[in-house]
């Protein structure tokens, strides 16, 4: 069953707005971006199965574990504010759920390749961070609380030169659920998901469930947010709309616009923007170091 997403009118029936626009610049431009860029999420609940999780996992990690490969790969980190509760996602495998979500959707639309993620002994690895601002604090920044995590996750160690770092920010914005950097006019290493979101004129961000089995809301929201940090959709694709998005179709992985976003999503919806699109000289997840056959931890 598809959830819908629309843009935040009026009388707002959506949620969980997305956009890279913490992250570009900042200004009057960057308002108007914004502000065109929100995207809402309308959410039917009680269609989700979740799993337990198993009884195996990693212990908390501080730090990011030795690295089973050098080449560039996605990196999930558990961040919360200094005053945050801990909601121990780093630990019992709901991380680990909604990046195998998003993993294995992709994997099916590209028919065999998905992202390289960090892995240690064979599991998923996923460091725990602790901001020393509050969870106000950090919202304070809005719309540029990625920024902040950026800025505090670098100056703590997270700032491996072939790493996408994939934030799930147990805290909240006043601005959106989520916000990806955009290379290269937009350069970071962060993608994170605000799971305690709270956009104007939508329900809240925790309305949807992290890990959801099928992947849900937060699973797409991360790879939109991985795919903005990556430098997609780039200006020189033909449908490329309000700086990192899709025009052609509302049920693309990267649409912005006004018409409602459908989920589940499709990578590149007629080929001819950011996937095997083969223009020239243009960015194309097909030739990208982060694809892999063997995406997957083993266990
Ligand atoms: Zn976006």
């Amino acid at each position: 069953m598809n959830r819908t997403f629309t843009m935040n009118r009026p009388i707002a029936t959506g949620r969980g707005r997305l956009s890279t626009s913490d992250a570009l610049g900042r200004g009057r431009q960057a308002r108007e971006a914004r502000i065109t860029r929100a995207i809402c999420a309308a959410v039917v609940l009680g269609i989700l199965l979740v799993t337990p999780a198993p009884a195996q996992a990693l212990p908390r990690s501080l730090i990011d574990r030795p690295d089973t490969s050098k080449k560039p790969q996605i990196h999930a980190i558990y961040v919360l504010p200094s005053d945050g509760l801990d909601r121990r996602f780093d630990t019992d495998r709901t991380i680990q759920r909604s990046v195998r979500g998003f993993l294995s959707w992709l994997s099916k639309e590209t028919g065999k390749k998905s992202l390289r993620v960090d892995t240690f002994r064979g599991s998923l690895d996923v460091s725990f961070h602790r901001l020393s601002s509050t969870d106000a604090e950090v919202a304070s920044s809005d719309p540029f609380v990625r920024d902040a995590l950026e800025a505090a996750l670098k100056a703590a160690g997270f700032n491996a030169p072939h790493k996408i770092y994939a934030v799930y920010y147990d805290g909240h914005s006043t601005f959106s659920c989520g916000g990806g950097a955009w290379p290269p006019e937009l350069p970071g290493n962060v993608a994170a998901l605000y799971l305690l979101g709270e956009p104007p004129g939508a329900p809240p961000c925790s309305t949807s469930i992290l890990g959801a089995r099928p992947p849900g809301y937060f699973e797409f929201a991360m790879i939109h947010e991985i795919m903005h940090t990556m430098g997609f959709v780039p200006t020189c694709a033909p449908h490329q709309t309000l700086r990192g998005h899709v025009s052609d179709s509302p049920r693309d992985l990267m649409w912005a616009g006004d018409a409602a976003w459908e989920l589940p999503p499709v990578l590149d919806l007629g080929r001819d923007d950011y996937y095997k699109a083969r223009l020239p000289g243009c960015l194309d997840l097909a030739g990208s170091k982060f694809l892999t056959r063997k995406y997957w931890p083993r266990r």
